[in-house]
């Protein structure tokens, strides 16, 4: 059976009808994304629906000529949280899918 993790990747507690067969993401954007990543990694299909033209939401970048230019989202914010001491989820993503940061 498979076991989906939150976004501090504790376990997320089935509801009693237990493991769900398929689930559908509304929206490709950083939520959409980091759970279509979790629900690979633990074998749960689903369907991920995106109303616009590109995934990512409000992470985009675009080009100006030889140049990128970010409109939205471009920094992790530091990886760790200095209160609970626990890995930044964005952080420990990014690490494990091997971008450069
Ligand atoms: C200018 C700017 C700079 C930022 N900089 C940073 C930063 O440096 N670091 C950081 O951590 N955060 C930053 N943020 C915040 C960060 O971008 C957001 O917190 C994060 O991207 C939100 O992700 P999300 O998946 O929750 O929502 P979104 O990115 O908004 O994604 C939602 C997605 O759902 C889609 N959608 C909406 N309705 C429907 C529908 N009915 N059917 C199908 N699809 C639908 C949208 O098209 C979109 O792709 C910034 C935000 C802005 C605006």
């Amino acid at each position: 059976m498979a076991t989906p993790v939150g976004l501090n990747a504790e376990p997320i507690q089935y509801p009693p009808f237990g493991a769900p067969k398929k689930v559908i993401i509304i929206g490709g954007g950083m939520a959409g994304m980091k759970l279509a990543h979790t629900l690979t990694k633990h074998g749960v299909d689903f369907c991920l629906i995106e109303i616009s033209k590109y995934m990512g939401g409000r992470i985009k970048s675009s080009a100006l000529e030889d140049e990128t230019i970010e409109e939205g989202a471009n920094w992790i914010h530091g990886s760790k949280n200095n209160k609970t001491k626990k890995t930044n989820p964005i952080w420990a993503m990014a690490k494990e899918c091997g971008l450069q940061t």
